[in-house]
């Protein structure tokens, strides 16, 4: 049995995720995600989520950034994907999963946008992360709202966990479960708090502990492309669950398989990610 089988039996525990696709389906049946964050010299972070959403399937993809006008036509790399500033994109009807948050900044600007999706209160799944996450701990009156949207998603990494706590990160880090869970509790939030042995605590309590990964996944970007594909899993309709903990899977086994393949850990980039999750989706 090589590695790669074994990933590949993994892969049975999340069946939406490894299903094949239907003859009758258009890019409609694979939804719509939008990608709201990128200020001014982070607009990479939103480009890195948009493409491994698109990577993961997503049927569209939109990017919008917190800038006053779009930071390039077009992104070269990857045409695919459809840009819009921050403001505008928030006024579409038509999305069915969004992710908050990636080089979002914390300037007013950020507060504005992160409250009118709050307020907007839609039906659609939200994933927040990075500094949507650390705005949520700094103004106590977001966090409330934030507990009224479902299906809600936060990805903190443990310094992200431990300002939703308001706590130290070694206090984090010294008992990883009982974060997660708590945090879950006060958000009503499916909780993925990253790191080696990313832990998932989901609303009512249960708790899912992720061993693919590696220390690969330590460089900037790689938290991302993590938003990404579980936002483009959801917009797939792929019930939040297994969007969640299947995601955090695939992304940790990406990266396994980036280590196995001659790339090897160190100097993996962020960017590599998704097209090493698209070749392990496929191989089902
Ligand atoms: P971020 O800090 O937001 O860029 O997210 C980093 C991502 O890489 C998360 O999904 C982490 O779980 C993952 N990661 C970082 N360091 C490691 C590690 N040493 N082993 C496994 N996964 C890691
Ligand atoms: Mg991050």
């Amino acid at each position: 049995v090589t590695h790669f089988d074994t990933l590949l039996q993994n892969a049975g525990h999340f069946p939406h995720i490894f299903a094949p696709r239907a003859e009758e389906s258009h890019k409609g049946t694979y939804g719509t995600l939008a990608v709201i964050g990128g200020a001014e010299g982070m607009s990479g972070a939103v480009v890195l989520a948009a493409s491994a959403a698109i990577y993961s399937g997503c049927g569209k993809v939109w990017a919008g950034f917190n800038q006053k006008a779009l930071p390039f036509p077009v992104i070269p790399e990857r045409p695919e994907i459809m840009l819009d500033t921050a403001a505008g994109l928030q006024q579409r009807q038509d999305i069915g999963a969004w992710v908050l948050g990636c080089g979002l900044g914390l300037g007013s600007t950020s507060v504005t946008l992160l409250r009118a999706q709050l307020a907007a209160c839609r039906a659609a799944p939200l994933l927040l992360d990075a500094d949507a996450l650390t705005l949520l701990a700094h103004h106590p009156d977001l966090a409330d709202q934030a507990v009224r949207q479902t299906p809600l998603v936060l990805t903190p990494h443990p310094a992200e966990a431990a300002r939703l706590l308001s706590c130290t990160t070694a206090a984090i880090q010294a008992d990883r479960s009982a974060a997660a869970r708590q945090i879950a509790q006060k958000f009503h939030a499916h909780t993925v708090l990253k790191g080696r042995h990313t832990i998932v605590c989901s609303p009512n309590g249960s708790e899912y502990i992720n061993r693919s990964g590696n220390p690969g996944l330590a460089t900037a970007g790689s938290g991302d492309v993590l938003s990404g594909i579980i936002g483009s899993l959801l917009a797939q309709g792929v019930p939040v669950g297994e969007a969640v903990c299947g995601g955090v899977w695939l992304h940790g086994a990406a990266a396994d398989v980036l280590r196995d393949s001659g790339i090897g850990e160190i100097g993996m980039l962020a960017g590599e990610l998704a097209a090493a999750a698209r070749w392990l989706r496929n191989r089902m």
